[in-house]
């Protein structure tokens, strides 16, 4: 888990610095982060290409002996692609009471068959700190931009 927070503290991108890794054993199988805006796609999130990049490594379809690990509470659609390749475990740092679908909002797994083991809140304040950051950088720019008009 300290892997993938280093990685999203470290990351200078045009998205919101989310990253997910997906594991099995020791293994690293995929790590992606959010690409919504640089792919100009608004499902292109760091749980979801990382699952398609584990997919197409492992050639299979289902991930259920691999874990996730990720920065932020996975949203609905994250988390119903993530119950679709009945993955084995989620282990993921901040809540998202706005977006997230795990304990928030249409709680996926609360109304699904399969429910994997899930942790959340790993070093919770660390990881929201990293999206509250990002927030906070580009209201300061957008403010910049306003003043020089
Ligand atoms: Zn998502």
């Amino acid at each position: 888990m300290d892997f993938v927070i280093k990685k999203a503290e470290n990351l200078s991108s045009a998205d919101v610095p989310v990253i997910a890794a997906i594991s099995i054993g020791d293994d690293l199988i995929s790590m992606e982060n959010n690409k919504v805006e640089i792919a100009n796609c608004s499902f292109y999130h760091a749980e979801f290409l990382a699952v398609q990049e584990a997919l197409r490594i492992l050639n299979t379809r289902y991930l259920s002996n691999a874990s996730l690990y990720v920065t932020l509470e996975p949203c609905s659609f994250c988390a119903t692609v993530l119950e679709k390749v009945r993955i084995k475990e989620i282990f993921f740092g901040a809540y998202d009471p706005k977006c997230g679908a795990v304990f928030h909002n249409s709680k996926i797994f609360d109304h699904s068959l399969f429910r994997p083991n899930i942790i959340g809140g790993i070093q919770e304040s660390r990881c929201s700190k990293i999206v509250e950051r990002f927030f906070k950088e580009i209201r300061k720019s957008k403010n910049e931009r306003n003043k020089v008009k």
